[in-house]
Parts: structure tokens; C-alpha cells; sequence
């Protein structure tokens, strides 16, 4: 479950209840200065709050100090089998160092960080990815690779606390997504501290944001993880930051900027609405307000299942309508929709968020959809049939089908089926 302990990454709290932290990582040789220093801006201005740089020779290290001093979000030194790269990339002050206990040249000089970092108060995330487990766990990882990434992790906890070290977090990774989620589940009710979520080598920006939705999603909808990174095969890292905010956004977890909401449309769709929600969201990109945008392909069903959004347009053939708050705003030619939807969003930011509405250019937008709807009240839209559904359902009526047998609920045999230890738990 969530993780009791935290701890700082220079000025961001991690864990112990603070909100779920979004990081990435530069895709830059760290060595390349100004290129680190440009993208980390870039990171941080889609969102990024704190950002791993890759440091795997002496002229990593040296370039970090400097980036450092002009990041304006903390870095966390990524290290691997080196441990003297990770006593100087403290000394040059990174604000955590992220190692995998396993792959540094053993206990020894894993103490040998430990004790500097302690010295020097630098947090660790320390991990353990499912291509890198110790030996000993090998021939584990063939039974039940679950079991053996989950040791591995607990063995290099039960490590650091030998050493009286407590300020990491803790981080298990796999390209596998069910066994991530099973993982962290496990881990999660193991261990107290900050746990690090990520989707090791997830893909491509399409299959990769949806393998790392699928798996973050899950973990984090139960509670589970306290910072998350999502791995995208693309070099602009801030893609990977913008996928992390959404998944966050979707689960209510954390706000940034505004959300947007589009119909799937359908054959009633009545102008070209693929082009209009990609501006809009485009548009929307500059603004941080939450505000909640929707976009519908006609007015069939009025503003229906938008009507809780703060702003929103119906489209039409030739004209359409702009609306706020379940209301309609005016009605507006079909090509100036977008620009003329942005014109009420800034003029609503400029009074604070007050919407103002002209009573007759309002009646007039409303009379228009009124008479949409009336024209096609014969229509079962998704959105009628999803209402007449909901509406059956409080009434307490079968919608569709014919009368069904009552089905009597499954008991589990607990005896015969148990759950403790299993990779997925029922409720
Ligand atoms: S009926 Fe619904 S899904 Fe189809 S275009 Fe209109 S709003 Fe979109």
C-alpha cells in the first residue's frame, strides 16, 4: 500500500502522503551541456519536477556540477557499475544518485556511497530491473520472476538498513506490465518505503504510453507509488512528462492545465473534427488552468453529457455552437468555432473564471440546439442510449434483453482457490 516514509529530492517531497511526483529522463549525452541544460528546460516547462541524467564517465560529472547549478528542477545522477562515478557525482552535489545495489562492485562499495551520501545527506533510489538480478536469484527469476525481482529488492532494502541508511526509494522494473503491477503489489506490502513506478523499455509514444497507462494506471489506482516515469522511444523527452501528467490527470490524482473531453463521433458527425480537437488541444497546451474543455461532433443530443464542462462547442454543417457551464454562450460559423471558443476562455481567465452570458445571444444558441435535437429526436445516439440505459437502470428495469434467469453469485472456495501470495489479488 502507499508508502509511509519519505523523502526530499532537494525541494520535492516523495512519499509519506505527498502528491505523486512526475519525473523523467534527458535523452542527451549529460557531458553536452547547453543540450542537458535546453532539454531539462524543455522537461520542466511540460511539467517535469524532477529529472535523471545519465552519468557514466568523469566528463558526466564534471558537466552535472554546472547543470546543477541552472537546473531549475532537482537531478538525480543515474549510475551504473561504477561506484567511484557515484562518490563524485555526490561531491558535485546531485541532488539523489540512483544505482542498482547489484551492479556496483559489491557490499563494500556499497557502503562506501551509502556512508558518503549519509555525510552528505543525498537521497538514493535504489533499483533492480528485471534483465539485472544478482546471480543468486536466477535460477528464482526462472520459477517465479515475481518472487525473484521482489527479493532482490528486499535484499538491497535489508542492505541499506544494515548500513543505518533510510533516505532512498525503491524502485522495480520490467518490461513485463503484469509483472510489474504484481511486483509492486507485493513490494508495496513488504516494504514502508517511497516506491519509483516505471515501465522499463515500454516502447514506442503509442504502444509505450499505453503499456506504462495500463501498469502505472493499475498501481497507482490502488494507492500504490510515489513517483512515476513513463519510458517513450522518442529523444523529446517532455512526451514522456505529458503522458505522466495525463495519467495522473485521469485518475484524478494530481491537476495540471486543462482536460479535455472529445465525442468519438459517428455518422452523424457533421464537420471535421479531428483537425478542430487537435488544435484545441494544441491551444490548450498554453494554459494551466484545469479547465475542462469539450468538444462535440454535433448537436443531435444538445450538450448532453458535456454539460458539466466548463466550456465546450457542438459543431454543426454550417454553424455551431460555443457553451459554458451547460449553457449555450452564442452561436458562431462553423470555421471560426475554434478561435471564437478561445476568444470566451480568455475573457472568462481575465474575470477569474466568471463566465458572462448575453441573455439573447445565449437564447439564441440554445433555441438553435433545441432545434437540432428536434429534428433528430428519433435518433438513438450513443449518448440517448447510454442516458435511456442509466435511466432504466435507477428504475430499476432490464434495457435490452429479455427477462434473464437469475444468476446466483460465485463463491470462492478460499480452500481450494487460495489468493495469499498470488500475483493478482481479488477484492
Ligand atoms: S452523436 Fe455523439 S458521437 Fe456522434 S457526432 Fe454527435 S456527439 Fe459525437
Amino acid at each position: 500500500m502507499a508508502s509511509k516514509k519519505q523523502i526530499w529530492v532537494r525541494n520535492v517531497p516523495i512519499g509519506g502522503g505527498a502528491p505523486v511526483v512526475v519525473q523523467s529522463m534527458t535523452k542527451t549525452e549529460t557531458a553536452n551541456k547547453q543540450a542537458t541544460i535546453d532539454q531539462i528546460n524543455r522537461m520542466a516547462e511540460a511539467g517535469c519536477e524532477i529529472v535523471r541524467c545519465a552519468v557514466p564517465r568523469d566528463e558526466d560529472v564534471v558537466a552535472l556540477k554546472e547543470i546543477l547549478q541552472v537546473s531549475p528542477i532537482p537531478i538525480i545522477a543515474d549510475i551504473h557499475f561504477n561506484h567511484t562515478l557515484a562518490l563524485k557525482a555526490i561531491d558535485a552535489g546531485a541532488d539523489a544518485i540512483r544505482l542498482n545495489p547489484g551492479n556496483i562492485g559489491g557490499p563494500d562499495k556499497v557502503a562506501e556511497v551509502v556512508a558518503r551520501a549519509k555525510e552528505k545527506g543525498t537521497p538514493m533510489r535504489i533499483g533492480v530491473n528485471s534483465g539485472s538480478l544478482p546471480k543468486h536469484l536466477h535460477a528464482l527469476e526462472k520459477e517465479n520472476s515475481v518472487e525473484a525481482l521482489v527479493t532482490a529488492a528486499t535484499e538491497f532494502v535489508a542492505l541499506m538498513e544494515s548500513l543505518d541508511f533510510d533516505n532512498f526509494k525503491v524502485s522495480i522494473k520490467s518490461t513485463n506490465v503484469p509483472n510489474t503491477i504484481a511486483s509492486n503489489r507485493l513490494l508495496s506490502e513488504k516494504i514502508d518505503y517511497p516506491l519509483h513506478l516505471g515501465i522499463t523499455e515500454a516502447g514506442t509514444k503509442w504502444s509505450g504510453s499505453l503499456k506504462s497507462s495500463v501498469g502505472l494506471g493499475t498501481l497507482l489506482a490502488d494507492g500504490i507509488g510515489d513517483t512515476i516515469r513513463i519510458s517513450l522511444s522518442t529523444f523529446h523527452a517532455e512526451e514522456e512528462v505529458k503522458v505522466a501528467w495525463e495519467i495522473l490527470k485521469a485518475l484524478q490524482l494530481r491537476e495540471k492545465g486543462p482536460v479535455l473531453i472529445a465525442c468519438p463521433t459517428c455518422g452523424r458527425l457533421q464537420f471535421d473534427m479531428d483537425t478542430v480537437v487537435q488544435e484545441i488541444e494544441t491551444r490548450l497546451e498554453a494554459y494551466d488552468e484545469p479547465i475542462e474543455v469539450a468538444v462535440l461532433g454535433c448537436a443531435v443530443n444538445g450538450i448532453g453529457e458535456a454539460a458539466a464542462a466548463d466550456f465546450g462547442i457542438a459543431g454543426a454543417k454550417n454553424e455551431g455552437v460555443i457553451f459554458a457551464q451547460g449553457k449555450a454562450l452564442r452561436k458562431v460559423p462553423t470555421p471560426q468555432l475554434v478561435d471564437e471558443l478561445f476568444v470566451e476562455i480568455d475573457k472568462s481567465r481575465a474575470m477569474g473564471g466568471k463566465v458572462e452570458f448575453d441573455e439573447a445571444q445565449s437564447a439564441e444558441g440554445m433555441e438553435f440546439i433545441r432545434k437540432i435535437e428536434e429534428e433528430n429526436a428519433g435518433d438513438l445516439t450513443p449518448e440517448k442510449l447510454a442516458a435511456l440505459e442509466a435511466e432504466k437502470a435507477r428504475e430499476g428495469e432490464d434495457f435490452t434483453g429479455p427477462e434473464l434467469p437469475m444468476v446466483k453469485p460465485v463463491v470462492i472456495d478460499e480452500a481450494a482457490s487460495p489468493q495469499a501470495g498470488r500475483r493478482f489479488a481479488r477484492n
